[in-house]
This record gives structure tokens, C-alpha cells and sequence, in this order.
């Protein structure tokens, strides 16, 4: 339903709680987020409920400078602590939260199991933190064009990946997503109202595009890699 992520020099959980807060009006059943925090790899925290109860139960420890939120609207499996986004693959070094259906999400299950792979929650999004971690591509960018190469149906979705601490990994097919510019800091978001508070400078993404967002920049990206130019403009928002 709802999509934050930041990178930059900031601790990132409190600027995701706040974006998700802001993202609340449009309804969702559950809450949740993951950060990149140094040798502990991705930490997530995610619940059923509020994001208020979220943030009341958020371990003291969840410092870290680049880090994903989501607010659910259950269409696949119920709203449960475990079905709530991000997921993260086996490993637990990759998280991912989306918003949209992955049609094929069926078919890639029963792939993913008879792969050996656990599935841990109903969704239909958990294949793609799978599908981003079993692949060999090199570069984050690259695993995530991997896994959605095998996906059919909508998504706006933002990854992090432990290996690749420095970035968020974000893409668009059917479900609004932006990359916020700020001061040295990045944020992406399914809505501005997310960010708003932060930057009003945007580039939205197009159906069938990825971006790199890093704590200097973004880049965009055709779903077979070659760049795409797109400009981050600044809106005129009435006071
Ligand atoms: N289909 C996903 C799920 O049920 C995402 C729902 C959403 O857009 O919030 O978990």
C-alpha cells in the first residue's frame, strides 16, 4: 500500500516511521520496516496493527543510515506479524517491500519449496526477496532485474541488500514510485506525501523502470540495464 525508504546521513528509522505516519490516510493493515545497520546486516521490525504500535515496539537498537518502510493492504495471505512487509530471503540479508500483486507469485512458490527454499509467510512478495538472493548476478541492480525478469503483475518496490550497504534498489510496474532528492540525502516514496516534509524535488519512475538511490544521487535504468535520463524537478506546492 505505502512505500518510504531513505538513504543519507540521518538515522533512517525515525524518518521511515514518520513517512509512514503521513502515509496512514490511505488505509493498511499492517506496518513495518528494515535497516541497514553495518555488521548486523538487515535488521527488521514489523507487526500487524499501527505504525504507533510499531514505533512503541521498536528495539532501542535499530540505528542506521539507509533503510525501507511499508504500510500493508493484505491482498495475498492475512494481515498477520509475519505476512506484514519488508520480507527478507533465507539468508536474511535481503529485504523487500512492494506494494501491487505478483500474479505468478503461485507458480514461483511451488519453484522457490521444490528448490529447497522455506517460505515463512503467505504473501505474494516474499518470492521476490528469494529471487533477489539466488541471484548470481554481481551488482544489486542487477539481481533485482533478475528476479523481476521471472515476476508478471504490478509492483512499485523498493530492496536493500546487506552486501550492498550504500543503496536502496527501487522499481515501478503498474504502482506509483518516486525518488526524493534532498541535501546529501535520497528518500523514495509510493507517495510524496511521505517525504514532503523533507524535499519537493521528484523523479518519478515509469512502468518498467528500476533506480539506484544512493546518499548522492539516483540513476534510472530500462529493466535490461541500459540507463534512462530522467530529471528530479521541484514542485510548486501552495503554502
Ligand atoms: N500483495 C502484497 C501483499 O499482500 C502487497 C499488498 C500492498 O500493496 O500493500 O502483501
Amino acid at each position: 500500500c505505502g512505500i518510504v525508504g531513505y538513504v543519507g546521513g540521518h538515522q533512517a528509522a525515525p524518518l521511515l516511521l514518520e513517512g509512514l505516519g503521513r502515509l496512514e490516510h490511505r488505509g493498511y493493515d499492517s506496518a513495518g520496516l528494515a535497516v541497514l545497520g553495518g555488521s548486523a546486516g538487515v535488521r527488521v521490525a514489523k507487526r500487524a496493527g499501527r505504525v504507533r504500535e510499531l514505533a512503541d515496539g521498536l528495539p532501542r537498537r535499530f540505528g542506521g543510515k539507509v533503510g525501507i518502510g511499508h504500510t500493508r493492504w493484505a491482498t495475498h495471505g492475512p494481515a498477520t506479524d509475519v505476512n506484514a512487509h519488508p520480507h527478507t530471503d533465507t539468508s536474511g540479508r535481503v529485504a523487500v517491500v512492494h506494494n501491487g500483486i505478483i500474479d505468478n507469485a503461485a507458480a514461483l512458490r511451488d519453484r522457490l519449496t521444490a528448490q529447497g527454499v522455506d517460505l515463512v509467510s503467505d504473501t505474494d512478495t516474499e518470492v521476490i526477496a528469494h529471487l533477489v538472493a539466488a541471484s548470481t548476478a554481481d551488482t544489486l541492480e542487477g539481481k533485482v532485474r533478475d528476479a523481476l525478469a521471472v515476476v508478471t503483475g504490478t509492483w512499485g518496490l523498493a530492496v536493500v541488500h546487506a552486501d550492498f550497504p550504500d543503496r536502496i534498489v527501487a522499481a515501478r510496474n503498474g504502482s506509483p514510485l518516486l525518488v526524493g532528492v534532498g541535501d546529501k540525502e535520497m528518500y523514495v516514496a509510493s507517495d510524496l506525501a511521505a517525504i514532503v516534509r523533507h524535499t519537493t524535488t521528484v523523479a518519478h519512475l515509469e512502468d518498467g523502470e528500476l533506480a539506484t538511490v544512493t546518499a548522492a544521487g539516483f540513476s534510472t535504468f530500462r529493466d535490461d540495464l541500459t540507463r534512462t535520463t530522467r530529471e528530479a524537478t521541484t514542485l510548486d506546492l501552495d503554502p
